[in-house]
């Protein structure tokens, strides 16, 4: 199967062409499994996409960008102040030096793998009086090099967060594996809806899944994804090999 060409988009037209696209797709996967549409939320990752393409993504009606890495995304975030009402997820792995521009400039914070962070985002936040919805990132694929807290480690891992008043859980989040092989992506986006009904029972907070990529997004909605996470489909091929933001991946090798 050759892989999907994305062609860049670098108008505010062709960007709005592809997001009505995308929203078409959404909208047959969700009727297709009997979900409402506007249960999935569709989130377009801007990484290495300059901040003045953005401009245009705006016009065509984004409000959320999400971000992989922290420097790229405080300093789009720099550039793009003038935008008014443009928020900023970032959907990457955080070290304890980035903490505090996340705290900054972020609404929400979708790769929560560590206590530590939680802690340090938390003191932060305050200093700032701001808030922030954090997804908990777990690695539902087991590959060992990848981030994300195991799915057995998900229930303490939740049950440690409340002490923690300015992080908003919202739900889980996971990369599937990066796989041609449907049924073994599937089983992740199954493992997390699995672990997610289980958390919810004792804590309703646990609600969301963001799920699904540019590649794989509908099997993610047809198995309960709220938030897909779409970029090349969006903006267009990257240039920039998926090694550079998951430890582990062969370059050109997905
Ligand atoms: C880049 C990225 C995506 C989107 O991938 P596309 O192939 O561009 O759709 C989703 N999630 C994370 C964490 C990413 O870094």
């Amino acid at each position: 199967m050759p892989a999907p060409l994305y062609p860049q988009a670098t108008t505010a037209a062709e960007i709005t062409a592809n997001l009505a696209h995308i929203n078409a797709r959404i909208a047959a996967a969700c009727a297709a499994c009997g979900r409402d549409a506007a249960s999935v939320r569709l989130l377009p990752v801007s990484k290495t996409v300059p901040a003045e393409r953005l401009h245009y993504a705006y016009e065509a009606g984004i409000r959320l960008l999400g971000e992989n890495k922290v420097q790229e995304a405080y300093d789009k975030w720099q550039a793009l102040a003038d935008l008014d009402g443009l928020n900023w997820a970032v959907i990457g792995h955080l070290q304890s030096n980035k903490v505090k521009y996340v705290a900054r400039f972020a609404t929400e914070f979708q790769a929560l793998d560590s206590l530590e962070i939680a802690e340090s985002l938390d003191r932060r936040l305050q200093q700032e009086g701001r808030r922030l919805d954090v997804f908990v990132q777990v690695n539902t694929s087991d590959e060992p090099q990848k981030y994300g807290i195991a799915p057995d480690e998900a229930e303490a891992f939740i049950r440690a967060l409340p002490q923690y008043n300015s992080l908003r859980l919202r739900g889980l989040m996971t990369l599937a594996l990066f796989s041609d092989d449907k049924d073994a992506v599937r089983r992740c986006f199954i493992r997390l809806r699995e672990l997610r009904d289980c958390l919810q029972q004792q804590n309703p907070a646990v609600a969301e899944l963001s799920m699904g990529m540019s590649g794989d997004f509908e099997l993610a909605i047809a198995e309960g994804a709220t938030t897909v996470r779409v970029g090349q489909a969006i903006f267009g091929a990257r240039r920039t090999p998926d090694s550079e933001y998951w430890p582990g991946l062969v370059p050109g090798g997905h």
